[in-house]
């Protein structure tokens, strides 16, 4: 537990009163207003609630600015609408043509907008192309492999892929790469439609009419505006920062999202394209009821999309909540941010976490009205820009890199708070033990148990990829990171009205959180870790959990090479790393015993230089993962021990420098890479060691 910061004479812990102030009434009054109008990044939805945020905090009595930010951003065309098409073969009659649209439900009051009409993606291209069909499943490369082995051509046709596994933006990366002309990205019933259940507006899943838009900016090359418009006014540009034109950061190729009822007559057709068209493995089938084919097919595929780029503006709100400590730990921040913006009116995605940071907002308020502050620093923010891609917070972490660099201990996200019951986080190794501590001390409000006991997904606390807006703070900067929430299903599968028109207070309401007691929870761990954070003498950053990760990514990387010899018998000297891996877990156990020393030793004025420098150390170490250089092919990723798969965005790799040079068979690069990586963590280890 951290000492209070309340005057001495204080009987009470900042905790309780925090948690006290919480409540699903307030939880559901802002969702319910978030949730209103259709907010997307840089429109006068955005900014209205932009000032919603702004009002509110200052209501608790936080300092909140709006600060706007210039961005390349992408919309569809009001004026007209995308068309797509199923073209026959040999009499160019039209056999299908694609609604592309989500209709407006009457049991859903608000999914009455424009933008049902307007399914697009970010930053993809107007334009139109006539083609035949392929099927590629996901749009990883090793589906694209399966296509080339059975003969099929990609080059010039347009490729159809199902949404799951990786980023969207990649699949597209992916495709184009190959020489396709155009691209559709289709929901499969299988991933999150009626395979899971029943489907809107009867259950909570993806119904046959339901679209999921989204960015397609190449994520893992470069976050961010693509056009780095912020930047351009100071000299910079895209080519700078990222080591890409703009151009290069997305698609060239008209794409469009399309739902499944939309995407069965194309998939039809590959399956009456005779011999030429090769039944898909059975990892292509997805869960339509027909038999899944590679194409290509007889017919042909027309498609017109009309989209616009424009330079606009999206506003972050920035809020703090500064401390008045006398020591070092003035200067120390802790970040907790959430985007705003969403793609039409967000109730899962993003503003189910606006909610809870509101009402972390206002746990906070009810503390600064007794007196208290914090220990360090607390800075509030709702970013703008997310969905096109991570534009706001991007911005704020290039802009104030420097003193981020030099101050900031943590940066907890929360972008999708709430779809359902079962809690998962992401984060970087060293904060794991203190995200357990947090799972075992609140409880689930419907087991009444702790988190950590009931409701907790599969899979335990994740490396961190990529897909929101930790990104800048973990890859660019080296700050630790990490990024929370409730899902609804265990095994973390996407909700069903994921970027949907659906995506709404009804079905929050009805199937995501009726009570609103998920968005209290989730208010309670997010608050309760900030003040854990920024209110402790020592750091709650346990760097014996980094070593032992360390250890598990090199015996990752051990069997990679393992299985990589078969294909090319060359190895790799790892024992540059090992010893790296070892002087870090030496220099890991030395300042455990510190830590509990000065732990034990108390609050005295006389420890408090002590305590900055050990802080220092446990803070920054993360910082020394980042080389100056940026991985191979991707300056911009600078952290040697996680980044976003090359081909994948969503998840996240360990030693990415050295795993993709040796998916890629160059052996040398990879091996220059592990020396990257001992360099690095041979530094690490020194810095939290001796500090320098
Ligand atoms: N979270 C958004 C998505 O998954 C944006 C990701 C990005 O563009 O980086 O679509
Ligand atoms: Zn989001
Ligand atoms: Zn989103």
């Amino acid at each position: 537990r951290p000492a209070s910061n309340l005057p001495s004479s204080y009987p009470e812990d900042p905790e309780d009163i925090f948690v006290q102030a919480l409540s699903a009434q307030s939880a559901r009054a802002s969702l319910h207003y978030l949730t209103s109008i259709p907010h997307m990044a840089g429109t006068p939805g955005d900014l209205k609630m932009a000032q919603y945020v702004q009002a509110q905090w200052q209501s608790f009595g936080i300092e909140a600015e709006i600060q706007p930010v210039p961005a390349l951003l992408s919309y569809p065309r009001e004026d007209t609408r995308p068309s797509l098409t199923l073209e026959d073969g040999s009499t160019k009659s039209t056999l299908f043509a694609a609604t592309l649209s989500e209709p407006f439900l009457p049991e859903d009051s608000t999914s009455d907008t424009w933008l049902r009409n307007h399914t697009f993606l970010g930053y993809a291209p107007s334009g139109e192309v006539k083609a035949p069909l392929v099927y590629a499943n996901f749009g990883r490369p090793e589906d694209f492999e399966v296509l080339a082995e059975a003969g099929v051509i990609v080059e010039g046709s347009i490729v159809l892929m199902r949404y799951g596994e990786c980023f969207r933006g990649l699949k597209v990366m992916n495709a184009e790469k190959r020489g396709a002309v155009g691209a559709l990205i289709y929901s499969d019933p299988e991933q999150d439609g009626y395979a899971l259940g029943p489907t809107y507006p009867e259950g909570p899943w993806r119904p046959a009419f339901g679209v999921q838009r989204g960015s397609v900016q190449f994520l893992s090359l470069c976050a961010g505006d693509p056009g780095r418009t912020a930047l351009a006014e100071d000299g910079g540009s895209a080519e700078d920062v990222c080591g890409y034109a703009t151009e290069d950061l997305k698609p060239k190729i008209p794409v469009l999202p399309i739902s499944y009822g939309d995407a069965t007559p194309f998939l039809q057709s590959l399956a009456n394209a005779g011999a030429e068209s090769p039944v898909a493995p059975a990892s292509f089938q997805g869960a339509l009821n027909l038999t899944y084919h590679l194409g290509p097919s007889r017919d042909r595929v027309v498609m017109a999309t009309h989209n616009r780029e424009v330079v606009g503006t999206v506003w972050n709100v920035i809020g703090v909540v500064e401390s008045l400590h006398y020591g070092r730990a003035r200067d120390r921040v802790v970040v907790l941010g959430n985007h705003r913006d969403a793609w039409v009116d967000g109730a899962v995605d993003p503003n189910s976490g606006t909610a809870s940071q509101m009402e972390v907002a206002k746990g906070l308020g009810a503390l600064l009205r007794r007196g208290w502050r914090p220990r360090r620093t607390l800075v509030l923010a709702s970013w703008s820009g997310e969905e096109l891609g991570l534009i706001g917070s991007t911005a704020w972490g290039e802009a104030h890199a420097a003193e981020l660099k030099e101050k900031a201990v943590l940066y907890v996200n929360v972008d999708s708070a709430v779809s359902g019951p079962f809690f998962h986080a992401g984060a970087t190794p060293s904060l794991r033990p203190l995200l357990e501590t947090l799972q075992e001390d609140v409880l689930h409000p419907y087991s009444g148990e702790p988190v950590a006991r009931n409701f907790s997904a599969e899979g335990g606390i994740e490396i961190l990829g990529s897909g929101s807006d930790y990104t800048v703070f973990l890859d660019h900067l080296g700050i630790s990171s990490i990024d929370m929430g409730a899902v609804i299903d265990r095994f973390k599968r996407p909700y069903g009205m994921y970027h949907s028109t659906y995506d709404s207070f009804s079905w929050m309401s009805r199937f995501g959180d009726p009570t609103f007691e998920l968005h209290v929870m989730v208010a309670e761990l997010w608050g309760r870790l900030a003040l854990r954070v920024a209110d402790a003498l020592v750091l709650p950053l346990e760097h014996t959990a980094q070593a032992t990760a360390l250890h598990a990514y090199v015996e990752e990387l051990k069997a990679l090479v393992g299985t990589s010899m078969e294909v090319a018998p060359e190895s790799l000297d790892l024992a540059p790393l090992e010893a790296a891996v070892r002087a870090y877990e030496d220099a890991a156990e030395q300042v455990t015993r510190e830590a509990a020393g000065l732990r034990s030793s108390g609050v005295k004025q006389d420890r408090e230089q002590a305590l900055a420098a050990l802080n220092d150390r446990l803070a920054f170490t993360e910082r020394r993962f980042c080389a100056k250089e940026g991985l191979p092919r991707r300056k911009w990723f600078k952290h040697v021990l996680q980044a976003p798969g090359l081909y994948l965005g969503y998840a996240g790799v360990s030693f990415p420098g050295v795993t993709q040079a040796l998916s890629d068979g160059d052996w040398e690069l990879a091996q220059r890479q592990v020396w990257v990586a001992a360099e690095r963590v041979g530094t690490a280890a020194a810095y939290l060691a001796w500090g320098d």
